[in-house]
Parts: structure tokens; C-alpha cells; sequence
């Protein structure tokens, strides 16, 4: 293999330059401007199907001694990286939240990382600071609608901030959470607030026992990690079981009373937009109401359904998300950006402000340096990649990509309850479904005797499980699978495959492909086949 010389003069020209033999990342590069799809279905090959064999292409754990060429390292990368990554670009990959973007995101990386720039202080960023935080005012003015005045207001004030970006959801429910916990325990007459004395003096001061955090089964693991970084303690996540898949109101007010009987103080409850696993929606103004009554914060998840305050079709599904203390949106899910970019929202533009701090070369008081309340220091200028989306979709845009994933669930919904073959399990409130596979002689399952139908559905889990690895490994379709409680099946968790149908390009006959394929594979399937004998259904 050719080996580039060790010399500076050969590292100049890396960081200037391309050296003269760039023609595999050039190729790479127009080929990628030309068409990411088309790109991918032709590199992306996922010839080596175990985890293990890939493993073997990445196993040293030396750093490389010399310097290799630009292009011969870029052979390298197709031939390890890309000939086995996911191709999420394909329109029958449907069973994440991850999916194709629009082509110009692609230049516009470019140009963010062209420029380089660190948002966490005004001196490496400039312009993108106002720019960052003009996309979090105008997501914040899509939940809150407050007037010009606000937003004249605090778009740009150094005291204030209407949101946090992030790197995802995850930190997005992080900072708000801690923004919530810090605000509840703050300074108070000698006390100087848990930010400073820390979780034990507050507990003390506050003549508190616990702190917990309250919302459905069905909340995102990364609340889990939230009480955990906050020091609340795992123990103290109150998931409700919710078999209809909601956090209801009643529920939420006598867990959160009988808690805080116990000498506990709940920090907040979640309400959330669009589950991961089912997409559905939590009552969310009944809930607001009760956050009030029980005095504690209400933080609406909407990693994955913020986006549909853009349709003034299905905006109302998330109605009672203005009470809403902070919320969650994941632009990299539903507003088609790239990886990398969340941001919670704050409603009262001082919030934030229990999060602040301060050092002596950046982040001075009075700098409107956006790394003073945020959780991540050095941050890339991923915002521009929402902004630009914003202008160059429009809220019209982004209002037919909605309606279209929404009424296209509803839809493939519909085909598979028709099917005598399948079993709808949640129906699609936003773009997200669950089904399975159940033979045609089972079709009363639900009404079942206890015992025969937990015995059945053991099977069926087993094969839903089997069929989903089947097609995965197939390579031409993905649909994920999850357990979920259904109350149909007495609250018992079932295996189901898990939809989320997100990129505008699939097509309705890639979903009838999806279960022509999934249908095939039970046939020869000796569970399918064991189930599907009418004796069976009989001795059942
Ligand atoms: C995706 C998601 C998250 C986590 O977001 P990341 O961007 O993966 O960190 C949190 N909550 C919900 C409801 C989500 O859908």
C-alpha cells in the first residue's frame, strides 16, 4: 500500500490542499452531490451480515504510524464503512425515525464545517449566534404564539433565552429537567439553591425526602438517564403503566398525590408527543392541569411529534402543548436535518436562567455567548442546517411531509386490518404503527380463555421476533419490532413490529412489498404453520 511521506511538507498540503492523487474522495464527493440515494443503494451492500465479521475489519487498537494517502484511505472507507452502514436513504426502511433527508443538506454541511465555527461563545461564531437563536424563537413562537412585542423582546436579549440547541433529544429533556430542578430548589433566604450547596443541602433545606419525575411507560429511556445525571436516582422515575399507551390524568394525579404524601416532591411530569415506540399522544392540557395542581413542572416530550405543529390538519393532536413549561423537538427526526440537532424550548424566557454560568475568558455576565445555559460546551453550527430547512421548506412544506407520513400511516393501517393475515396492535394517532403476523384461525384470540391466549401469544411472539431478524438480514426491507402492553391481551407485553413511516419517498406498494415479503417468510414458518392448523384453533 502506498504510504505518504512523513513530512510536514506532505501535512501542509493535507490541510491546504488536495494532494495530487485525490481522485477516489473526488469521485466520492460528486457522486454524493449528484445523488445520496443512488450513492448508497451502490455502496451500500451489507455483504457481510454478522456483527462479528465487521468487527474484524476494525480490530486494532493502535493509532496508525504513518500517514496514508487521502484517496487510498478513501478505498478503505468504502470498502469497510460504507459497504456495511444502513442505508436509510431506502424507501422500505421503515422501522426507525431515522430516514432520507432533503439533497441540500449535503453542500450545506459543507459550508458548516467549511466555517467551522464554535457556538459556544459569540468570538468563534458571530452571525450564528443571532441565527441560533432566531430558530429557537420561531419554534418557540410555533408552540407558544406569543406577539411581535415577545419576540422583539427576548429573540436576542443576554439575559434571556427561549431555548437551548442541542445535540438531540436526549439532552435536550437533560436540560430541561435540570432547568426544572434548579428553578424548584433554588436560593431561598439562607440557602443558596442545589446548583451551589448540591442535591443533599436542598433535600435538607427543603424538608424533602425524594425527588421524582412522573410520565408513562411509554417515556424514552432518556428520562431514565435524566434522573440519573440529575442525581434524583432512578428509583424516583414514576412510569405509569399506560396500556393505552397514554399517561392518563387521573392517574397522573392520584400517583402524584399519594407520592408526595410519602415526604416526596414530584420535580415533573412528562407529557409526551408521539411515543418512541407507538407515537402516541398524552392528554397533554389534562395534564398541564394537573402539573398545577400538583405544583411541579410540566415538560412536553415532542422529540419525535414536535413537527406537527406544522400541519394545521393534525396540530390539535398535540393541543395543551402551550401550557407546557418546556418542551422537546428533535429536528433530526421529523423536520428532516441531519443527525445532531435538538433543542428543548422554554416558555418563560428566564428560565434558563437557573442554569447559568459564568467563567472568566468566555461566557462573561452580560454576553450573549449561548455556552452560558447550555448543557454541551463547543457545539457545531448545526442550527443553520434548521434554519435553512425552515426557509427552504416553509411551514407549507413541512405541513404536506406531515399530513402525507400521517394519512400514509392511516393507510398501511388500513391494509393491515383488512389483511386476514395480520393484526393491527396500535393504530397510528401520528405516523407510527405496531402490528404482527396472526394466522386467519385465530382472528378471536382477544377473547380467549387467559391461559390458551398467553400461550399463543408466547409463539407469536417468537415468530414476529424470527420474521423481523429474517427480513433485516434479507437486506431488502427493515421494520423494527418493540413489546408493548396491550389491552386487549389483559395488559400483558407483546412483541409487535414497530412502523414509522417518515420518508416521503416510500411508496404505497413498497408497504404492500413489506408484507408480501413478512407474509412469505411465515408461510414456511413452522410456528405459522403449527397455528394456522384449524385443530389447533380447536383444542384452543
Ligand atoms: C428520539 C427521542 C428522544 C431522544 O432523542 P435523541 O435525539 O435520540 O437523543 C427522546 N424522546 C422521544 C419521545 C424521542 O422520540
Amino acid at each position: 500500500m502506498a504510504k505518504a511521506d512523513v513530512s510536514l511538507a506532505h501535512l501542509f498540503r493535507v490541510f491546504t490542499k488536495p494532494e495530487h492523487d485525490d481522485s477516489t474522495l473526488a469521485k466520492i464527493e460528486r457522486h454524493l452531490s449528484d445523488n445520496v440515494s443512488d450513492f448508497l443503494s451502490q455502496h451500500v451492500v451489507t455483504k457481510k451480515t454478522s456483527l462479528e465479521d465487521i468487527e474484524q475489519d476494525f480490530s486494532s487498537a493502535s493509532v496508525p504510524d504513518s500517514p496514508e494517502f487521502v484517496s487510498t484511505h478513501a478505498e478503505d472507507l468504502l470498502d469497510k464503512l460504507v459497504a456495511h452502514s444502513v442505508n436509510t436513504y431506502s424507501p422500505t426502511f421503515i422501522g426507525h425515525m431515522t430516514s432520507a433527508l432533503p439533497y441540500f443538506h449535503l453542500p450545506l454541511s459543507k459550508l458548516m464545517v467549511g466555517l467551522n465555527q464554535n457556538l459556544v461563545k459569540i468570538e468563534t461564531s458571530k452571525a450564528f449566534t443571532p441565527l441560533e437563536r432566531q430558530t429557537l424563537g420561531m419554534l418557540h413562537n410555533l408552540i407558544y404564539e406569543q406577539d411581535d412585542e415577545f419576540y422583539e423582546r427576548y429573540l436576542h436579549s443576554a439575559s434571556h433565552a427561549l431555548g437551548a440547541f442541542c445535540s438531540g433529544g436526549t439532552i435536550a429533556n437533560i436540560t430541561a429537567l435540570w432547568v426544572a430542578r434548579n428553578l424548584l430548589l433554588g436560593a431561598d433566604g439562607e440557602f443558596s439553591g442545589v446548583s451551589k450547596a448540591g442535591l443533599v443541602a436542598a433535600y435538607r433545606h427543603y424538608n424533602i425526602d425524594n425527588l421524582g419525575i412522573m410520565s408513562s411507560r411509554r417515556g424514552h429511556y432518556s428520562l431514565g438517564k435524566t434522573v440519573d445525571v440529575l442525581g434524583i436516582g432512578r428509583d424516583n422515575m414514576l412510569s405509569i403503566d399506560s396500556p393505552k399507551q397514554v399517561l392518563t390524568p387521573e392517574q397522573a394525579l392520584a400517583k402524584g398525590k399519594e407520592y408526595q404524601a410519602q415526604g416526596n416532591k414530584l420535580l415533573a411530569i412528562i407529557g409526551i408527543a408521539g411515543t418512541t415506540e407507538t407515537g402516541h399522544v398524552d392528554p397533554l392540557s389534562e395534564l398541564a392541569d394537573v402539573a398545577k395542581e400538583l405544583g411541579c413542572w410540566f415538560h412536553v416530550d415532542a422529540a419525535w411529534g414536535g413537527a406537527t405543529l406544522f400541519s394545521s390538519t393534525y396540530r390539535h393532536k398535540l393541543a395543551g402543548i402551550e401550557k407546557a413549561d418546556s418542551v422537546t423537538i428533535d429536528a433530526h427526526k421529523q423536520m428532516y436535518v441531519p443527525m445532531g440537532a435538538g433543542m428543548t424550548i422554554f416558555k418563560d424566557p428566564t428560565a434558563s436562567s437557573a442554569v447559568r454560568h459564568h467563567a472568566q475568558y468566555i461566557l462573561r455576565e452580560g454576553s450573549k455567548d449561548l455556552g452560558a445555559t447550555t448543557l454541551e460546551g463547543s457545539r457545531n453550527g448545526m442550527a443553520m442546517m434548521v434554519y435553512s430547512s425552515f426557509h427552504i421548506l416553509g411551514r407549507r412544506g413541512y405541513e404536506l411531509l406531515i399530513d402525507r407520513s400521517i394519512e400514509q400511516a392511516q393507510s398501511f393501517a388500513a391494509m393491515i386490518d383488512e389483511h386476514d393475515s395480520f393484526e393491527l396492535m396500535t393504530s397510528p394517532m401520528l405516523s407510527l404503527l405496531t402490528y404482527r403476523l396472526r394466522p386467519k384461525v385465530l382472528q378471536d384470540l382477544a377473547s380467549l380463555d387467559s391461559r390458551v391466549q398467553h400461550a399463543i401469544n408466547q409463539q407469536l411472539d417468537e415468530l414476529t421476533v424470527s420474521i423481523q431478524k429474517q427480513q433485516r438480514e434479507a437486506g431488502k426491507s427493515f421494520v423494527s419490532r418493540t413489546r408493548i402492553e396491550i389491552e386487549q391481551y389483559k395488559n400483558k407485553p407483546v412483541t409487535v413490529f414497530r412502523v414509522v413511516l417518515a420518508n416521503p419517498l416510500t411508496s404505497e406498494d413498497d408497504l404492500k412489498a413489506i408484507l408480501k415479503e413478512q407474509l412469505e417468510l411465515a408461510t414456511s414458518h413452522d410456528i405459522w404453520q403449527r397455528l394456522s392448523s384449524d385443530s389447533y384453533a380447536k383444542t384452543a
